[in-house]
């Protein structure tokens, strides 16, 4: 049995001295989750305990979701959208699951993963490809190469059809806000972090880049999803924003898009390089965003958290019976 202590520590310093905090403490959480992890004599409960134990990247997601929800409410794009729309209730459960204990757990496992996967790491980190690199350049190569990696997994979402069973729950947002940005599948945690986390580790990547570039994906993420009518300026061919965000969502295909548009995750120039951004003039979108979001078939979509928690391996059950 445990109980649930969320503190925040760094609530009473100054911007610079909390972002700090926050940083070394995750990483000496992290390191110590690392050390819990390599010892076979500890329990599951030891680490569940740990677990609770990370309140700075917590405190940081909460910070950024109040900013992005005073915004909206200053600066409101679609004035209709309520704050309290519908299942905005479920959104907020998987905003904690999401972006704490999913992330948190799944970073558990992969310590496993690591362990076992040591001398192949080894023996990639011995060449010392990035590792020597100062820590504002490692950072710099890492985000771009990470976000590349994570800009591919996104299509792949959308193209393997087992892949967008899970992706769906993303997409079935019908109203953009911040909150949105963390309902998605768990089963895509395991897939970003899986397939980017190996890469970057072997490398020689730096706890403080991994934590840095969490922190700033989290903020542009939030933005993205945010329901305020705000680009970059000329910065737009580099970073992504509500506004090109939303044509992700959109429910109709844009001509000739017939897996979408707009795959980034934080930077946009992929999308610019390789042909999948979609950036209509006001002549051909008045309003600078889609009619309807969401996809087709939306209406046969579970609409409890259990139901799309557990989705779509109930379906493919199913489905296996009849
Ligand atoms: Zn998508
Ligand atoms: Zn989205």
């Amino acid at each position: 049995m445990y109980t649930v202590v969320i503190q925040f520590p760094i609530l009473k310093k100054t911007g610079d001295e909390a972002m700090s905090d926050a940083i070394n403490g995750l990483i000496v959480a992290l390191q110590r989750n690392g050390q819990i992890l390599s010892d076979s004599g500890d329990t599951l409960g030891s680490i569940l305990e740990n677990i609770w134990d990370i309140p700075s990247y917590f405190f940081l997601l909460m910070a950024f979701s109040v900013l992005c929800l005073i915004l909206e409410r200053i600066w409101p794009w679609r004035q209709h959208q309520k704050l309290l729309r519908r299942q905005f209730p479920q959104d907020l459960v998987w905003l904690v699951f999401n972006g704490h204990f999913a992330g948190i757990l799944v970073a558990h496992v992969a310590t496993f993963l690591f362990a076992w996967a040591t001398p192949y790491i080894d023996t990639v980190r011995s060449l010392n490809i990035l590792s020597t690199l100062p820590i504002w350049l490692q950072f710099i190569c890492f985000f771009l190469l990470k976000d590349f990696l994570e800009w591919i997994i996104h299509i792949l979402l959308h193209r393997i059809p087992w892949l967008w069973e899970f992706h769906k729950l993303h997409h079935s947002i019908e109203h953009l806000d911040w909150v949105g940005n963390f309902r998605f599948h768990w089963m895509e945690i395991v897939i970003y972090q899986g397939l980017t986390y190996f890469p970057l580790v072997a490398l020689g990547i730096d706890s403080t880049v991994i934590l840095s570039i969490a922190v700033v994906a989290t903020l542009i993420g939030l933005l993205n999803h945010s329901n305020i009518n705000f680009s970059w300026g000329f910065l737009r061919y580099v970073l992504n924003s509500p506004r090109m965000h939303v044509w992700h969502h959109g429910l109709d295909r844009i001509e000739n898009r017939p897996w979408g548009v707009n795959f980034a995750i934080s930077l946009s120039i992929w999308d610019w390089i390789f042909g999948t951004a979609y950036w209509p003039s006001l002549k051909e979108s008045p309003t600078q965003q889609p009619s309807h979001l969401g996809f087709r078939g939306m209406k046969r979509f579970p609409q409890s958290f259990l139901g799309r928690f557990f989705y779509p391996i109930t379906r493919c059950l199913k489905q296996g019976r009849s």
